[in-house]
């Protein structure tokens, strides 16, 4: 019998008689899994805290083993109901300490974990009775589990829905803002950012992966941080403060396309402009702006005015030329008058937006805004919709068409059934953007990137040639279908 232990069979016997047992539950060869030995003590409610503690143990990958000198750490599940048990729990403790030297203590005993500590100072930790939890994290810290039973399944980037060269990368939850039309924040509370190194791992798990672009979400990407005060998190032992900066430029030394949604124009945001300029991150930025009538935005308690909006736009551009710039705007809201709507139009003319949404204002069940007195009739919200877009669609062409004879990377997200490549440029988000046709490029492979020549333009799409053209060379044809739908 290796180390004087005992065998399993009569370790019910053993436990009521107050003995302990090194459990026997592996006798497979051994491999390079860690290795857990098991002292369990005490009555069948503590026998079956060790089923339950040794089952996970397995789950997780870890075997358990039969002495004292095969084991990395040892368990021992204690018991303390009265003297002779709390002394034979801490005799136990003592010997696994002696022969092994790395010790967890939990179980009844645990609950006085003074004792244990002032007997025996170097155990590792001490949990209470049916503390699994507790029990299994002690054990990650000292030993890395090396099975996850929930996660080994999937791939380290999880399972996506999106096309295995982009991924959207959630960086917070929550909003700080109390927009009178929205309930998002009475459903998902207030701003919860993620920790940093967290993000920063899952970003690098999806561009290992095969990923090209990030698209970074939340609902409101320029608080991130706030709630944590900005607190220093770490990711491969290097420190980063928890804020959008930081974020942005240690995304953007993932090598891959980094585009930010959702973004308010507050004056920290300046800041992310130069790694625009220096190509480390996308120079694109989706800001929300909703309306620009400082009366409409205070009734829709928005986090920013239509002015700084504009001086924001202008200083961004300076700093960074190539910006594309994406919004959305609500028409409609309640009480918004013609010389409201008008100013909102004057605003789109004088920001020159690149990509532009625009809804009607819809009542959404537990808004504040539904309180709100002289609702705009449906049929004058649409119409007001159909202007706005006119207006914008004139200034989306004029910006495209300035980008005709230029060359520009871009990601190619599918050949159609005519050999024509669907690509996007850096000005272009997934799903709600341009696209860029390239008609000889049927030769492109999908997912990577590839620089083409733009040779034409519309309201929504851009048309372009591949650098290295092959023989056969075709404009594509305009999809009416798509169109109806772009903003
Ligand atoms: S609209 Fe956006 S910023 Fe306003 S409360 Fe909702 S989630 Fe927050």
């Amino acid at each position: 019998m290796p180390d004087g232990l005992y065998k399993p069979y009569n370790l019910a016997f053993l436990a009521w008689s107050r003995k302990y047992a090194l459990l026997y539950l592996d006798e497979l060869p051994m491999s390079q899994d860690p290795k857990i030995g098991f002292v369990s003590l005490g009555c069948p409610k503590a026998l079956v805290d060790s089923e339950r503690i040794l089952t996970q143990l397995r789950a997780e990958g870890y075997r358990v083993v039969s002495s004292y000198a095969a084991a990395d750490l040892v368990v021992v599940n204690t018991c303390g109901f009265i003297d002779a048990a709390v002394a034979e729990s801490l005799e136990a403790i003592g010997e696994a300490l002696a022969d092994n030297g790395r010790v967890i203590v939990t179980g009844c005993l645990g609950a006085r974990a003074e004792l244990v500590r002032e007997i025996h100072p170097s155990v590792l930790a001490v949990t209470g009775p049916h503390a699994y939890a507790e029990v299994m994290a002690a054990v990650h810290e000292q030993l890395p589990r090396p099975h996850d039973p929930f996660m080994d399944l999937v791939p380290p980037q999880g399972i996506k829905l999106t096309p295995r060269h982009y991924a959207y990368l959630k960086i917070a939850e929550g909003c700080n803002h109390r927009c009178s039309f929205c309930i998002i924040p009475h459903l998902r509370g207030d701003l919860v950012s993620r920790p940093i190194g967290e993000v920063l791992q899952e970003a690098h798990n999806l561009v290992q992966a095969g990923v090209r672009e990030l698209l970074v979400v939340s609902q409101d990407t320029s608080a991130y941080g706030v709630d944590l005060r900005y607190r220093t998190g770490f990711w491969n032992g290097r420190p980063l403060k928890t804020d959008m900066q930081t974020l942005a430029m240690a995304l953007g030394e993932l090598g891959v396309w980094v585009r930010l949604h959702y973004v308010y124009p507050y004056p920290h945001v300046d800041a992310v402009l130069p790694l625009m300029a220096e190509g480390r991150v996308l120079p694109y930025l989706d800001v929300p702006l909703q309306h620009a009538s400082p009366r409409i935005l205070k009734a829709m308690k928005r986090p920013a005015n239509s002015e700084d909006s504009l001086d924001r736009i202008r200083r961004w551009r300076a700093i960074c030329p190539d910006l594309t710039l994406r919004s959305t705007f609500i028409v409609g809201f309640p009480g918004e008058t013609e010389a409201d709507f008008a100013e909102l139009l004057d605003f789109l003319d004088a920001a020159e937006l690149d990509r532009v949404g625009c809804f009607t204002y819809s009542p959404v069940a537990g808004a504040p805004a539904n309180a709100l007195p002289d609702p705009v009739p449906e049929e004058l919200k649409q119409e007001r919709q159909a202007r706005l877009m006119e207006r914008q669609a004139a200034i989306s062409a004029r910006r495209l068409h300035n980008k005709i004879g230029r060359s520009l990377s871009v990601l190619v997200d599918a050949i159609d059934a005519e050999g024509v490549a669907i690509a996007r440029s850096a000005a272009d988000a997934p799903e709600i953007d341009g696209l860029v046709y390239i008609g000889d490029g049927a030769h492109l492979p999908v997912g990577e990137f590839a620089t083409v020549r733009v040779v034409d333009a519309d309201e929504h799409d851009l048309y372009a040639e591949s650098a290295a053209p092959p023989r056969r060379q075709r404009r594509p044809g305009r999809n009416p279908a798509r169109r109806r739908t772009r903003t």
